[in-house]
Parts: C-alpha cells; structure tokens; sequence
C-alpha cells in the first residue's frame, strides 16, 4: 500500500500533466481526506506554463538594440585606429622628409623590438575591461 506522500507525488505528476492519476491514486483521493486537501492546494497554486508569458518581440528588439550599440562602437573604433594609423603615418614621413631619417629608422628598430613585450599587458587590460572584443 502507497502512503499519502507517495500519492501526492503521483497527484502532483498528474497536475503538471507529467503523467497519468493511476486508478489506485484516484480511488485514494476519493476517499483521504489528507490528500484531497493536497489536491486542492494545486489548484490554487497557478501552473507554471500559464504563469510564464515571453514576449519574443521585446527580446528580439532588445537584441537589435544590443548589437546595433556594439556595431556603432566598433565602426568609431575602426574610425579611431584608421585616422590614428594615417596620423603616425603623416608624422613618420614629415620627420622622414624633415631629415631624421636615421633617427626614424632606430625608432622603428626598437619599436619592432621592444612591442612585443607590451603585447601581455594589452591583453590582460583587455581582459580586465571585458570579453567582448578579446
Ligand atoms: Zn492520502
């Protein structure tokens, strides 16, 4: 014989249509008194799927929202890095036509050198600011 917590557990399945009352439960709840109290709590206590209303509008125009803010930064950002690109460029050929050309090209050795060591500390400030660019 099932005791009433068993029957319960069975009531309760039943009640989120995650199986079948068996005859043996139902006969139980006609006549326990326990258990029919416990049958009408579930009914008072609102089903999950009902409770649960998505609305995949305001998600999808979220999302939009998201990566259209993403994209727009990332485009000033290419807009930054190109105009600073060209900027060092222009500063790199008027000190080259300005005569320093030796000067330049020992500038250059020892940024070649010497730019890999910074590349761990940009990637930990990178990390430290966000994962989203990494
Ligand atoms: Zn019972």
């Amino acid at each position: 014989m099932k005791t009433c917590a068993e029957f319960e557990m069975e009531i309760m399945h039943a009640f989120y249509d995650e199986g079948e009352m068996s005859e043996d439960c139902k006969s139980h709840l006609a006549t326990c008194e326990s258990c029919q109290q416990f049958y009408e709590t579930m009914e008072v206590i609102p089903r999950e799927k009902e409770e649960i209303i998505i609305d995949e509008w305001v998600i999808q125009e979220s999302v939009r929202a998201a990566r259209f803010a993403l994209e727009t930064r990332n485009r000033r950002e290419r807009w930054i890095f190109l105009i600073g690109t060209l900027g060092l460029m222009g500063i790199g050929l008027f000190f080259l036509a300005a005569g320093f050309g030796s000067f330049m090209r020992n500038l250059y050795i020892a940024m070649y050198l010497g730019g890999p060591l910074l590349l761990p500390i940009i990637i930990w400030k990178r990390q430290k600011r966000g994962r989203e660019h990494a």
